[in-house]
């Protein structure tokens, strides 16, 4: 028998996950030109040429020994010096290799924080509606998850006063995901300011450490030119996660980092046993030859105007259907209102139209769907007729 956590977290599964096959399956049946698959933030434009060709420089002119074999658990020492100076340079920070553990994309540095951090028991706040898997990541080291709303009426600002509330002597940790994936939404510079004064106040109240986790995959997908803060910046108790996987189109890969500035209480420590929870969680290290190619390409960029486009198409096209949907300033995702305020009807209406999207239910926030827009471009003008003929099935745009 597997275990009683395992049947809990299978029986959960990942609606995303699981709609990504179907959406496989419907191509199959229907033809791939006739579905419109956005339910998983695969992105759709390729990694940046320099990336294919330094794959290949790197696998052709390092000695394949250095290149395989194991190293230290933290990552290549070189490529987390690397890392570091970029950041140093990008955002005044002061970190050192010393700083940086190199890691498996997100999800492995988050298991690895939340390892490092987690006593059973403790807390882990969130705003929501988030990225589910936070749940399954937290669950993993016997902490618990709380959901702290991000409203509508707020425009999914996340708000201190309802933080303030939420904090106990047990919260050990704040999830912060800016730019956010499902709502797309920027947390601004005020905003971030107002959280952190609200976690200052309360260490000084219960005599206890509480981080941010600031999980920032999609930190480079910011449009209009809108600022996404760095954390560290504004509150000691920061520790980054970072990852390639949608900022180099890299996903497969899994490559990311965490960095842990000395200003963090308890920092060496952490530095520590992030290293060892890498290690025994099973990852060993990141890939090899990924810290490598990430090390030579920190300055490369993925085309966001490409994303833009998207952006706009989308939300534009499903306005005028009469849709509401939240005008996103980061990633690549479009929070879109169940017309009747249930999102799980709004996903089967949609799947007649040969239309995949992921309800809110997946994200801690039924009523809403997300639709991600890192597809072609062509998808979305090909789906606007199956957008309309869903929005007339809602009454809407008469
Ligand atoms: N965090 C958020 C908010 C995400 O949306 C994702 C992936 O979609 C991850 C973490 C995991 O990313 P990675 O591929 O780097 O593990």
């Amino acid at each position: 028998m597997i275990s009683r956590k395992m049947i809990g977290m299978t029986k959960n599964g990942s609606a995303i996950r699981a709609m990504f096959e179907e959406g496989k399956k419907m191509a199959e049946k229907f033809g791939a030109e006739n579905v419109y698959d956005f339910s998983l933030g695969n992105p759709n434009i390729p990694a940046p040429e320099k990336v294919r060709q330094e794959i290949i420089d790197i696998a052709r002119e390092t000695d394949p020994m250095e290149l395989h074999g194991y190293m230290s658990n933290a990552g290549y020492p070189q490529v987390r010096k690397a890392v570091a100076q970029s950041l140093n340079r990008r955002f005044g920070t002061s970190f050192s290799e010393n700083n940086i553990i190199m890691t498996v994309g997100a999800a492995g540095g988050l298991n690895v924080i939340l390892k490092t951090l987690l006593d059973p028991g403790d807390e882990v706040l969130v705003f929501s509606p988030y990225f589910l898997e936070y749940g399954n990541y937290v669950a993993n080291f016997d902490g618990i998850l709380k959901a702290v709303p991000a409203l509508p009426e707020d425009g999914f600002q996340p708000s201190g006063k309802a933080l303030s509330e939420a904090i106990t002597p047990k919260t050990k940790a704040l999830i912060l995901n800016n730019p956010n994936n499902p709502t797309g939404v920027i947390y601004p510079e005020d905003k971030i300011r107002e959280l952190a004064d609200v976690l200052e106040e309360k260490q000084r109240e219960l005599g206890t450490s509480i981080y941010i986790i600031s999980d920032e995959p999609y930190r480079e997908l910011a449009y209009d030119g809108a600022q996404v803060p760095y954390i560290t910046k504004y509150y000691r108790n920061t520790i980054v996660g970072y990852s390639w996987s949608k900022s180099l189109s890299l996903p497969g890969e899994r490559i990311g980092y965490l960095a842990i500035p000395d200003e963090a209480d308890d920092s060496q420590l952490i530095i520590d046993a992030a290293v060892i929870a890498n290690r025994i969680l099973g990852f060993v290290n990141a890939p090899s030859l990924q810290q490598r190619l990430v090390a030579e390409c920190l300055e490369e960029k993925t085309d966001v105007d490409a994303y833009d486009r998207n952006r706009k198409a989308l939300y534009n096209g499903l306005t005028d259907c009469g849709f509401e949907c939240v005008y996103p300033s980061g990633a690549f995702y479009l929070w879109v209102k169940a017309p009747d305020g249930d999102d799980g009807k709004f996903v089967t209406k949609a799947k007649e139209h040969n239309i995949l999207f992921v309800g809110g239910a997946s994200f801690a926030c039924p009523g809403y769907v997300r639709i991600a827009y890192c597809v072609s471009n062509d998808m979305i003008n090909r789906s606007m007729p199956a957008f309309k003929a869903l929005a007339v099935e809602y009454g809407l745009n008469k």
